[in-house]
């Protein structure tokens, strides 16, 4: 039964970026708006939504999956198999909400890494931004908060818990830090300096 205070949020990325439309995006958007982005209910409260018939509605649910953009697992309950359809994160999805942060929703670094090992097309959208913009990135503030929380919020070098910062100790993986935690450290400034000046 569909509730007063309920709603759906279309997003202008589902229609422009997934090219989706009509039934596909009102029901892309429903389980983008279901608890852990999955629909494990039944078909009935989609219904209502969309006034399509029950066929209708497996083929959009089809579609959407052989499009790559949703997950459907079968289970088994009390020995009755159901189907359930988890929204898969695209990379144009991927880019908005944990890159570019455009949605405003911030992630763990957990949430980051279950995400997936990033595609190269993820790594060369990082690499190609801006330093100073890649530096505001939320991608960026969740790494280095990690880093920073990691080392107790003390400097690496001299145990400093000053004006700390965070510094890359090679760029080799720059853009998939994610997975090279290990490449970047917690130092404070005056070390930071020190480290770039011997560089040089
Ligand atoms: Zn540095
Ligand atoms: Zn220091």
């Amino acid at each position: 039964m569909i509730k007063d205070k309920n709603y759906i949020n279309i997003y202008k990325w589902m229609i422009e970026d997934l090219n989706l439309s009509g039934t596909d995006v009102i029901v892309y958007a429903m389980i983008y708006g279901f608890k852990d982005k999955e629909f494990k209910g039944t078909v009935s409260y989609i219904q209502q939504w969309t006034g399509v018939s029950k066929n209708t509605l497996y083929k959009v649910l089809k579609s959407l999956v052989d499009k790559g953009l949703l997950t459907k697992r079968e289970i088994y309950k009390k020995g009755n198999k159901f189907c359930t359809y988890k929204i898969k994160e695209t990379d144009t999805n991927f880019i908005k909400q944990y890159v570019l942060g455009k949605y405003s929703k911030t992630y763990t670094i957990e949430q980051m890494l279950e995400y997936k090992r990033f595609s190269n097309k993820e790594i060369n959208y990082i690499k190609t931004l801006k330093y100073k913009k890649f530096l505001n990135t939320p991608y960026w503030k969740i790494i280095s908060k990690h880093i920073k929380d990691n080392a107790d919020n003390h400097c690496a070098l001299c145990n400093s818990t000053k004006q700390l910062n965070v510094h890359h100790r090679t760029y080799e993986h720059h853009g998939d830090e994610l997975h090279h935690i290990n490449d970047i450290v917690c130092i404070c400034k005056q070390c930071h300096q020190k480290v770039h000046n011997i560089k040089k």
